[in-house]
């Protein structure tokens, strides 16, 4: 079996369920436009495959004999080695399983061994981890240019073990240079860090090619939402670092009162690894590499494009922007429609039109705040809308988009809505919003095989 694609792909990979009908409160289905991928997304097909594949030889691994475990072994540690590969790690660097970003990112606060400076547009990801030990946040300044100059600044004022910062902005999908804060933070004798849940999964990552010592992802946003994720980096930090996690296969040796801890990544992992997670997200690695090196970017971008033209046709609606001159950008745009608050646009996008997007301040609250300071959120409540694009989006989604917050902004929604438990909700809610059974929650359904 060849699992490794090593030419650029020809074709886009499709995700499972593309093409999945939707009812609407209106009547009738629609096939639902997911434009919320940058929170997460389905599996790829081949990733799917994959897993059911992989399900029925999963076996416990590392410490059974059995061929199985076996199998289930050599499958992790090449599910380690593929991931490592999709990054560009180098001979020095050593790939820890996580669970997604959040937990590699907690992982590295851990081992770092001094301060850390991070920007204020992050994501809480990559904010809140490093408030346990000394830390600084540098508000992005009006230009990616002055940022720069900024976070130079501050890292020559005062030694900097860590600057972190995330490889693209899950509110603008804006990118700042990574080569450029690589060369300025070495300078200064620090590391860099990059959260690249936004970032992995339209551009590649390398750290060999950009110098980045740390690197964060998420496998469902990759593609494979099956509940692993990775910290790719420097070992040196790692092999020194405090068991992120205590427990069997973390060590080489205990008794009663001490023991003698692994190296890493094993340090880090204790417990029964997610196999079928790590196995699902070297699988989207593999899937992903020829992607990004081919048809991919382009693609997004032609719909981002599309976004942003039929964005601007709508009158009331304000795209999001951090930096004026940021020349990248991924495949996410956040918006603001006047007049109208950002969860009762998604609950109408939803419920009339079978559309799929987030609502809210998406967990980069003081990167919310500051925009809606500069007048960018909508009516003053810091919240906004954002469609995001990736593998699976179409042209149709997005013109879908463009078109039912024309019919907003012109005619207005034809159902009534109300705040219902904090969230805008159709009143009354026709759809059968348990389509496989298992009781909504609250009520007596049957689903979980207890009885009625
Ligand atoms: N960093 C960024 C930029 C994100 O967009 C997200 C999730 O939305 C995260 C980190 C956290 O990812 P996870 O929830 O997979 O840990």
């Amino acid at each position: 079996m060849t699992l490794t694609l090593d030419r650029p792909a020809t074709t886009l990979p499709r995700p499972v369920g593309a093409g999945t009908q939707v009812p609407l409160v209106t009547g009738g289905r629609a096939e639902y436009a997911n434009l919320d991928l940058a929170a997460s997304a389905p599996a790829l097909e081949p990733v799917a495959a994959h897993v059911a594949d992989v399900l029925p030889l999963l076996s416990s691994v590392h410490r059974g004999a059995g061929y199985l475990s076996q199998v289930s072994t050599a499958l992790l540690e090449r599910a380690r080695e593929c991931v490592g590969e999709f990054v560009g790690a180098r001979e020095h660097d050593v790939v820890v399983f996580t669970r997604n970003t959040t937990d590699a990112l907690n992982l590295l606060a851990t081992a770092v061994p001094g301060p850390v400076l991070c920007l204020d547009v992050e994501h809480h990801a990559n904010l809140l981890p490093w408030r346990a030990g000394t830390h600084r946040t540098v508000p992005a300044a009006a230009t990616v240019a002055q940022t720069l100059a900024d976070l130079d600044t501050a890292l020559r004022a005062t030694p900097t073990a860590l600057l972190t910062v995330t490889g693209a902005s899950n509110v603008t999908g804006e990118v700042l240079p990574l080569d450029r804060i690589v060369a300025i933070a070495h300078a200064a004798g620090a590391r860099v860090a990059v959260d690249a849940a936004q970032l992995a999964p339209h551009r590649r990552v390398d750290l060999a090619a950009t110098g980045v010592d740390y690197v964060a992802l998420s496998g469902h946003k990759l593609y494979a939402p099956y509940g692993a994720g990775a910290l790719i980096g420097r070992r040196d930090w790692l092999d020194a670092a405090a068991p992120y996690l205590a427990g069997g296969g973390a060590v080489t040796r205990v008794d009663l009162d001490d023991a003698t801890w692994a190296p890493a990544p094993h340090r880090h992992e204790a417990g029964t690894p997610n196999v079928l997670g790590i196995a699902a997200l070297a699988q989207a690695c593999r899937t992903l590499t020829p992607v990004l090196d081919g048809p991919g970017p382009a693609h997004e971008q032609e719909l981002l494009d599309r976004l942003a033209a039929g964005l601007a046709t709508v009158p009331g609606v304000t795209p999001l922007q951090i930096w004026p001159d940021s020349t990248e950008r991924v495949a996410v745009q956040s918006f603001t429609v006047a007049g109208h608050s950002a969860g009762y646009v998604a609950a109408y996008l939803s419920a009339e039109h079978g559309i799929g997007v987030r609502d809210g301040r998406f967990c980069a609250h003081p990167l919310l705040d500051r925009l809606c300071r500069d007048g960018q959120g909508a009516d003053g409540d810091g919240t906004a809308i954002r469609a995001s694009i990736g593998l699976g989006t179409t042209a149709e989604h997005v013109d879908r988009l463009v078109g039912a917050l024309r019919g907003l902004v012109t005619r207005g929604a034809r159902w009534t809505y109300a705040p219902v438990g904090g969230r805008w909700t159709p009143t009354p809610d026709p759809r059968d919003l348990d389509p496989l059974g298992v009781g909504l929650p609250g009520t007596t359904g049957t689903g979980c095989g207890n009885p009625a």
